[in-house]
């Protein structure tokens, strides 16, 4: 039995590529080939078909072997790729498979010819089993398999993408929800496999309404999202419309005719959020109201909240979750710009839900304000975060903790003997303490607030202005603050290199912060560019995913002990 085997060659010789064709016919290859001597030729060839194997003539006159092996490299091609020379002395033969080439074979000596090629197309098999299946990884990770739509984890990659892309150009992005009515009666009586059919066509019809440029995503169940990328919320509506009308005509399934209603909610940002779960969690609202009232579509309005069942059964059981161990700290890391060391953490409040998994601190924080939940929650986080500061001391590590506040905790005339409470409880030095305050929290009652801050720095706490830049204060009000330092918010530090306005509004505020005393964080580096970015224009410190995001204590001590910024031996 022989093997077919397409052999592209790169080879000037006739004779030469006659010795080599018929040695692959002695090993049982059955070879279709062409041969080729120019750069323009291979590419020519290339394109029009298929190879298995490509043979390069180390040296000839106008391309050699090396060129042509760039050339199939550069194309992005993992074939198996054999050099065949009349003579290749050690050190090219070792520069050759520095440069990609699987194999090299002397033309005088052919016998390790069809061992090589047997070997390399075996592992290039291998290598394509590879791939193939981590495609399917891939696929499976960003899209839902019953209907080929992209899955919640592409919607929100590309959610937090259009938000970015969106702000850069000052325009609105719009995010719909749909939710399916009565999708349970059609799976309970046709059967599971007919439900399946439904979400399919449901799929298709969407689809066939949006431009190529929304994205239409599955979030499970019967529960669909639509992204309008540069969208406002008349236009978001319209396009409501046309979904819930391409819609009405019964679907048929096996023949039968079934119809469906639904319910969208419809979100936009800035207006009603502007990260990709705030976003999700108002059309959430919106979605539910457009079902209850049978209207069709609702944009989203903050007087729809409180009928939001989520929201109130999320608050009851926010306090249980203080009490029951659910809430647990993250802390993630600020970085000097200048010595590259650690100075600090932030500690970070999750919340694993025994239902809902991990419920995100954007979907908890703003509620607990609300209802006031916020003040047991804030304490529970303190003692947490400093009990882990003291264990971090009396392991000799020494960083100063963050803690967030909010307004409410600042206007609490309690709070600060609370505070106070815990200091003398755990022990330890509180000049290894800062809380981090919205310059909004500050604004609300400016009075209130100064006296709060007065009276914890008099304990030896310091304190940041967190989200600097989205608020309303100015630099000018803060002269007049008892504060330490500002973080930038992270929305002007992520776009800062493609955005102008944002590195104007990112080196104003460092250098008029310095003019004032302050310390100035960067918040929201993603990449180096920023990091150099921000150590050129005299930053004090950095946090953010490039250098790691927020993780448990017991990782953080791992990390400290890893990563390329060591410690600081003295808290900052
Ligand atoms: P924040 O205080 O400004 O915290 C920084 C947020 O930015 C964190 O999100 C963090 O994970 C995220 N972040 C850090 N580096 C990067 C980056 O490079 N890129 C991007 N895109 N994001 C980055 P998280 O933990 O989801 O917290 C969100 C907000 O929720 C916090 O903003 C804070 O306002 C509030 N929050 C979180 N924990 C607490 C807490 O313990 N108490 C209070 N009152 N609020 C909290
Ligand atoms: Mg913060
Ligand atoms: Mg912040």
């Amino acid at each position: 039995m022989t093997i077919p085997l397409r052999v592209l060659i790169v080879e000037d010789s006739v004779d030469d590529t006659d010795l080599l064709l018929r040695e692959l016919r002695l090993g049982g290859y059955e070879p279709t080939h062409e041969r080729v001597e120019t750069p323009e030729a291979m590419n020519a060839a290339l394109d029009q078909q298929m190879w298995d194997i490509v043979f390069g003539d180390y040296s000839m006159p106008h391309f050699n072997g090396m060129a042509a092996l760039k050339l199939l490299r550069e194309r992005g091609l993992d074939l198996p790729f054999i050099f065949i020379s009349g003579t290749i002395g050690e050190d090219t033969a070792v520069a050759s498979m520095k440069a990609g080439a699987n194999d090299y074979v002397i033309k005088g000596n052919l016998k390790r010819l069809l061992p090589a090629v047997d070997r390399e197309l075996k592992e290039a098999a291998v290598r394509r089993e590879h791939r193939q299946a981590e495609e399917t990884i891939r696929y499976l990770a960003y899209y839902d398999p019953l209907t080929g739509l992209p899955n919640r984890t592409s919607l929100l990659d590309r959610l937090h993408l259009a938000i970015t892309e969106g702000s850069g150009q000052k325009k609105s992005v719009a995010l719909l929800l749909m939710d399916l009515d009565h999708f349970k009666e059609v799976n309970d009586t046709l059967g599971h496999h007919r439900g399946d059919i439904l979400l399919q066509q449901v799929g298709s019809r969407l689809r066939a309404v949006l431009r190529p440029s929304d994205l239409v995503a599955r979030l499970g169940g019967d529960e669909f999202a639509v992204l309008l990328p540069l969208a406002s919320s008349q236009h978001a509506a319209q396009v409501a419309q046309k979904i819930l009308e391409a819609l009405e005509p019964p679907f048929m399934i096996d023949g039968l005719p079934v119809a469906v209603e639904a319910g969208v909610g419809i979100a936009v940002c800035p207006d009603h959020g502007t990260n990709p779960n705030s976003l999700m969690q108002r059309a959430d609202v919106a979605m539910y109201a457009a079902k209850q009232t049978g209207s069709g579509y609702i944009v989203y309005d903050t007087h729809y909240d409180r009928h939001s069942p989520r929201r109130l059964s999320l608050i009851g059981e926010l306090r249980q979750a203080i009490e029951r161990d659910q809430l647990f700290l993250h802390f993630q890391p600020k970085i000097d710009l200048k010595t590259r060391r650690v100075i600090g953490v932030e500690a970070l409040v999750r919340w694993r839900h025994p239902e809902h998994g991990f419920v995100p601190p954007d979907q908890f924080i703003e509620p607990a304000e609300q209802t006031g939940l916020i003040k047991p929650l804030t304490l529970w986080i303190f003692n947490a975060a400093r009990r882990e500061g003291l264990m971090w001391q009396q392991a000799g590590i020494h960083l100063s903790m963050s803690v967030n506040l909010s307004a409410r905790n600042l206007h609490d005339p309690h709070f600060p003997d609370q505070i106070s409470e815990i200091l003398q409880t755990t022990g330890g030095k509180p000049d290894e303490l800062e809380l981090e305050i919205t310059e909004s929290a500050i604004m609300n009652d400016p009075a209130r607030a100064l006296e709060a801050i007065t009276r914890l720095r008099a304990m030896g706490i310091r304190f940041a202005i967190d989200d600097f830049g989205i608020g309303y204060s100015s630099l000018a009000y803060l002269k007049r603050l008892p504060v330490d330092a500002i973080k930038i918010d992270k929305s002007f530090v992520i776009n800062m290199i493609e955005n102008q306005n944002d590195a104007v509004i990112v080196r104003s505020t460092i250098d008029l912060a310095h003019n004032l005393g302050l310390k100035v964080i960067a918040e929201g580096v993603e990449k180096q560019d920023i990091w150099d970015r921000l150590s050129a224009l005299g930053c004090d410190a950095a946090q953010g995913y490039y250098m790691s995001r927020p993780m448990p204590a017991e990782e953080l001590t791992r990390w400290l002990s890893d990563s390329p910024y060591g410690l600081n031996c003295r808290a900052v």
